[in-house]
């Protein structure tokens, strides 16, 4: 399968952001330190790190700067994985190792904020918190679970009762939610670009339209083609996540990309802004096709979701979305309109956690952000920059914040990404079930 290689549809985010950073395409023979694949949150950061600690990084992206997930998505800053919490890592994974990736986690948000306040990067950036409210009484007492399990782990959570829930998000439909206060939301294109200022401006190197072809071995290093030029680097990264191509083609088929839809509103009246979100918090809700939404500084809401079918999407989501803002937001009145309307993958895993796998003796990848990479992604940029610095050696890759696990295709890949968006039917089955217990 070739790359993802859908066209930037006209975004929010495309019309918004300033410019990228002047790069080029590889157009001769280049040597590096650590070599990286893909420019999005988890290549650039990764860059920008390695660069701070003196070692000459080139990141190599097929297109161009955030033309995969983070200049698509919907800019959540979330601290906090799509279905695992602090207990079912450590179930998984022991509780020394479960810990450290709840850590990781639950660090995330603060991480990527603390990393654009210190680089300056003009993001849109707002930290006033990310909330997941519960869509029913059983997800309510859920919610809690979840508030107590992480703030048993120190991070910065409250729990809200019905009205509290209401008067934060401005939504009747909710019966109770967690708030963790340490995310917010970004303008998620400003942001890579603003990263790949901040890796070039510390001595990093990047080069668009220079999508690697193939990946040697070379002495003790590798050496990566591109259609024009070549790299060689002892270290390798890989960051592509759900664009990832047939590079490593084992790695495509450990996740299915699902493709996504996002909508921006036109900007609310002032008076309508100040019932729904009032406090500017970003909100993905308990229902397992769930809803999400959050304000812009520009007064919009962005939200969106998936499709079953893709035929003819625009207007049907516009009808979708619109339908649930409604419901969610009473102040919204019945006609919800929209400016803009885009799409992207997302990766998911199999058991909805991301990976760290080594490709290859000095290949290393994280990737199954599962629709959270915005602040895990840029967050996991630092810990492959760290485990190259410690050496990159297979010990070296499982004493890190992710556990090591083998790459494990998934049977079936081909069909199961065919079929993915049928599991939506599953999902609003049950939502109807939940609301109704
Ligand atoms: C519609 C949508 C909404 C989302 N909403 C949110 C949200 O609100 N909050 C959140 O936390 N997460 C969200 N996500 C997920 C988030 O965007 C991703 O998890 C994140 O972008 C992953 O970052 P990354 O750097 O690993 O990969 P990406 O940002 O996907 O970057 C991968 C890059 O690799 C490049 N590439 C691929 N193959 C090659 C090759 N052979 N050679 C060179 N380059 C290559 C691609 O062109 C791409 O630029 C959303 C995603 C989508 C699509």
């Amino acid at each position: 399968m070739p790359a993802l290689t859908t066209p930037s549809l006209p975004s929010l985010w495309s019309a918004t952001a300033t410019p990228p950073p002047p790069t080029q395409p590889l157009d001769h023979d280049a040597v590096a330190d650590v070599a990286i694949i893909g420019a999005g949150y988890a290549g650039l950061s990764a860059a920008l790190h390695l660069a701070e600690a003196g070692r000459h990084a080139v990141v190599l992206e097929a297109v161009e700067i955030g033309h995969g997930g983070a200049g698509r998505n919907n800019g959540m800053v979330i601290p906090a994985l799509t279905r695992a919490y602090p207990a079912d890592l450590r179930a998984r994974f022991g509780i020394v190792r479960g810990d450290r990736l709840a850590r990781l986690v639950a660090g995330s948000a603060a991480f990527t904020f603390d990393l654009i306040r210190r680089h300056q990067i003009a993001c849109d950036a707002v930290q006033t918190g990310w909330t997941q409210p519960a869509h029913s009484p059983g997800r309510a007492r859920l919610a809690r679970d979840r508030f107590e399990q992480w703030q048993a782990l120190g991070a910065d959570v409250a729990y809200l009762d019905r009205n509290e829930t209401a008067t934060l998000s401005g939504s009747p439909l909710y019966h109770g939610a967690w708030l963790a206060r340490s995310g917010g939301h970004v303008n998620p294109l400003k942001l890579v670009r603003g990263l790949a200022g901040a890796a070039q401006a510390a001595g990093a190197t990047i080069h668009t339209q220079s999508p690697v072809t193939a990946v040697a071995r070379d002495g003790e290093g590798w050496r990566l083609a591109t259609p024009s030029g070549s790299l060689r680097a002892a270290k390798v990264i890989v960051a592509t996540d759900a664009y990832s191509d047939n590079l490593f083609p084992q790695l495509r088929r450990s996740i299915v990309p699902v493709r996504f839809f996002q909508l921006a509103t036109a900007p609310l009246p002032e008076a309508v802004r100040r019932q729904v979100l009032p406090g500017c918090q970003a909100l993905s809700d308990t229902h397992a096709d769930m809803y999400f939404v959050r304000p812009t500084v520009d007064g919009r809401l962005v939200s969106g979701g998936a499709l079953v079918l893709n035929h003819r999407w625009q207007p049907r989501l516009a009808r979708h979305v619109a339908g649930r803002l409604a419901r969610m937001f009473p102040a919204l009145g019945p006609s919800v309109s929209f400016d803009y309307a885009w799409d992207g993958h997302v990766a998911i895993t199999t058991d909805f956690l991301p990976r760290l796998h080594e490709l290859a003796p000095g290949i290393v990848t994280v990737a199954g952000y599962n629709g959270r990479g915005v602040a895990l992604a840029t967050a996991s940029g630092k810990v492959l920059a760290d485990a190259v610095l410690a050496g990159g050696s297979s010990a070296d890759l499982a004493d890190l914040d992710i556990p090591l696990t083998p790459l494990a295709p998934i049977p079936l890949h081909g069909a199961l990404t065919r079929v993915a968006s049928l599991e939506l039917l599953r999902y609003r089955w049950r939502d109807t079930q939940e609301v109704a217990a």
